[in-house]
């Protein structure tokens, strides 16, 4: 009761509209630190099934936690694309959602439920693995063989042979073998890979449905989703010559072009952390004409900003609601 009475008191006192209190709204606001929009740019990259065995937690997310963290998204912040990505000093926060690599499961999976929800999405695309016909990621190769259950046993030239009895064994073998993997000489890593697939002829059909094709991409296009480049190859930027560097960041480009019809204006490093790429890659990005490029360092965006490197959080299929939703409140706290 008392209690009551006092918050009555004290919001009647802050209500009176008297010149004296006028000027302290003023003051206050004075010294109050200048809030701006801070734009949260999230970053995933496949989206599953929800009944999926696969390796990295950190690459995949499940149908059903990606329709509960837009939900919760959604209900909480204005979810814009990166196209619209600017700096207003409207101390709004928002969100935008990206994927990067160009897996076929966002078609499957990810598309439907955006589209369900009205939200726009960016995919950043790497060109060399569009349609099937030419690429697979190293990665995808080492997991198809060792996430398959009717595989008891895998033998990986170079990176050992290994037995598959359980989900953990394989999780394990998966671990041991990308290190291993990692370790390699880049001649000897391709070699590695050109006899694993002469040893399991039938992995290129297993593979034949993993990435975007181009009526997936047109049809997408079709539905609030946007398409940057990913580079050509996926290739660490910073471990390349000049030359290099500007196929794979203007070349992606113009071959993109071809296949969305449209201006390409959005870009996403590879891996994109501090070590993947130099200024030099920056420049080139800028030079290529993109507007906007996407590197995985953690943290949200304001007009300080370098817009050739924004930051983005990544998702992991690891966090349940409660942790998506503290990951987003953390994000736009502290950074
Ligand atoms: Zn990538």
């Amino acid at each position: 009761m008392f209690e009551n009475q006092f918050i009555k008191r004290n919001l009647h006192y802050y209500c009176i509209d008297s010149p004296r209190n006028r000027s302290l709204f003023w003051l206050r606001n004075f010294f109050a630190p200048i809030k701006e929009d801070k734009t949260l740019i999230l970053l995933y990259h496949r989206v599953v099934d929800d009944n999926f065995q696969g390796g990295l937690e950190r690459l995949f997310i499940t149908k059903n936690n990606f329709e509960k963290q837009l939900d919760f998204l959604q209900e909480n912040y204005p979810i814009i694309s990166l196209e619209e990505y600017n700096h207003l000093k409207n101390n709004k926060k928002q969100v935008i959602i990206t994927f990067d690599d160009g897996y076929r499961d966002l078609y499957t999976y990810a598309l439907p439920a955006l589209q369900q929800r009205n939200i726009p999405a960016t995919v950043f695309i790497t060109t060399s693995i569009i349609d099937n016909m030419g690429d697979y990621f190293w990665w995808d190769i080492l997991e198809l063989l060792i996430f398959n259950n009717e595989r008891k046993e895998v033998m990986l030239e170079e990176l050992g042979n290994y037995t598959l009895n359980s989900l953990e064994e394989r999780r394990t073998v998966y671990d041991t073998v990308l290190k291993k993997y990692k370790k390699l000489e880049s001649h000897e890593a391709n070699k590695t890979i050109e006899k694993i697939f002469a040893r399991y002829g039938k992995l290129k059909e297993e593979m034949k449905e993993l990435y975007l094709n181009r009526e997936d991409i047109h049809e997408m296009l079709k539905n609030k989703i946007s398409f940057g480049s990913h580079t050509r190859e996926h290739t660490i930027l910073s471990g390349i010559d000049d030359e290099q560097a500007i196929a794979e960041i203007g070349g992606s480009k113009k071959e993109l072009e071809k296949i969305v019809q449209k201006e390409v204006n959005l870009f996403s490093y590879p891996n994109g952390v501090r070590k993947d790429f130099l200024q030099r890659d920056v420049d080139i990005v800028k030079k290529s004409g993109y507007r906007y490029a996407c590197s995985s360092l953690y943290g949200t965006n304001d007009s300080k900003t370098n817009p050739h490197i924004l930051k983005r959080v990544q998702v992991s299929n690891h966090w349940s609601i409660d942790e998506f939703r503290s990951s987003v409140e953390r994000a736009f706290l502290l950074s």
